[in-house]
């Protein structure tokens, strides 16, 4: 696989970068790591005119704001993330998830914001273009699912991993544009549609990851599972936050998001409605677990079977849960 011919562009600043795309329009596209990009490309998949790297753009260190929120670039490599002390202090939540990203090569390489861009993905869709040549898929602007035959949409999943944790812990993102720029929850970054799954145009960039400041009494887990270990993509994964009253195991609120299975990492708001303001014993946290596979409604991918990821689902959430009370 040969990657095809395109113009390489390497602006200095998050200004230059925005006014490159901005003349580029749909032919232009982004590269950070380029771990993700690169492939789509070879696969033929996106046929970009234009590839404007953010290699060049000096990049800032985690850093807190005077609010006490932790202030994250979305050009720092996920290694250097995984290893900063301040993102360890005040997200090991994230810590853990930008360590369960790919390989330590692709840590090195891949950035946060690359990483919270990802496109959706499905066995089907991430080949090389001879597969597919001509009967494409809904993805390939076609008009069937190799996945589901019968199927009426795509159903790719995102498979990113710091998203959910990041959402649990309540971050927003900064995106700059021509207009300018504008904050918004991450959660809200993602449009469910498997389709166009990133809410950002082609000329906007994602340059900033503020997570809001933590409090003491805060529990966090991680589950994430996968046939394999090492460099697999999630077949599921699971970020919990609970706000527990000092000392007790009262749970004052509850941010419970599931990754992995649908177009887009998804709040699990009927089981954290049950948590909220209530003792999390041992049958509560087993009903959180019931609701959050009921409410999932995961896509099959991966060789995962839908009934085979809503169990999954029950038995990550629920041991989710214990680790995070456990801490
Ligand atoms: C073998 C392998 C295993 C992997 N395993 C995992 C895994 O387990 N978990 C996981 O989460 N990911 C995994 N990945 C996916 C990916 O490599 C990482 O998520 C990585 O963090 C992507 O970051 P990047 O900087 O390389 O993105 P790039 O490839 O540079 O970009 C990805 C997309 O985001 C856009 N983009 C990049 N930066 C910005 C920005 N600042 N603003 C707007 N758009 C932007 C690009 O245009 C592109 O569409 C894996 C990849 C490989 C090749």
């Amino acid at each position: 696989m040969f990657l095809p011919k395109f113009r390489h562009l390497r602006p200095q600043s998050i200004d230059e970068a925005v006014q490159l795309l901005t003349e580029c329009g749909p032919e232009g596209r982004p590269f950070a790591g380029g771990t993700e990009l690169l492939p789509r490309m070879k696969y033929g998949l996106i046929r970009p005119e234009a590839v404007i790297s953010l290699r060049g753009i000096p990049v800032r260190a985690p850093r807190l704001t005077p609010e006490g929120d932790l202030s994250l670039d979305t050009l720092t490599p996920l290694a250097d993330l995984a290893r900063s002390p301040l993102v360890i202090e005040r997200a090991s939540l994230l810590t853990e998830a930008a360590l369960n990203v790919g390989s330590n090569q692709i840590r090195q390489m891949g950035t946060l914001g690359g990483n919270l861009c990802l496109d959706t993905r499905c066995s089907y869709y991430n080949q090389s273009h001879t597969f597919q040549f001509v009967d494409p898929c809904f993805k390939r602007s076609g008009g069937r699912c190799y996945l589901l035959p019968k199927g009426k949409k795509c159903c790719a999943v995102f498979c990113g991993d710091p998203a959910p944790a990041l959402i649990s812990l309540g971050a927003f993102v900064t995106i700059i544009g021509p207009e300018g720029d504008r904050q918004l929850p991450l959660e809200n970054l993602y449009t469910g549609d498997p389709l166009k799954p990133i809410a950002i145009s082609e000329t906007e960039l994602l340059t900033e990851v503020l997570v809001p400041g933590h409090t003491a009494s805060r529990r966090s887990g991680l589950g994430r599972f996968s046939f394999r270990g090492g460099m697999e993509f999630a077949g599921l994964n699971v970020a919990v936050v609970l706000e527990m009253e000092g000392g007790k195991d009262l749970c004052l609120e509850a941010r419970l998001t599931v990754g992995a299975v649908s177009a887009a990492p998804t709040r699990m708001t009927g089981a954290e409605e049950a948590m909220r303001g209530k003792r999390l014993s041992k049958e509560l946290i087993k009903e959180a677990a019931r609701l959050t596979a009921a409410d999932a409604h995961p896509f099959p991918h991966h060789g995962y079977t839908a009934a085979y990821l809503r169990e999954c689902l029950k038995v990550q959430t629920r041991r989710t849960l214990e680790s995070a009370l456990s801490m």
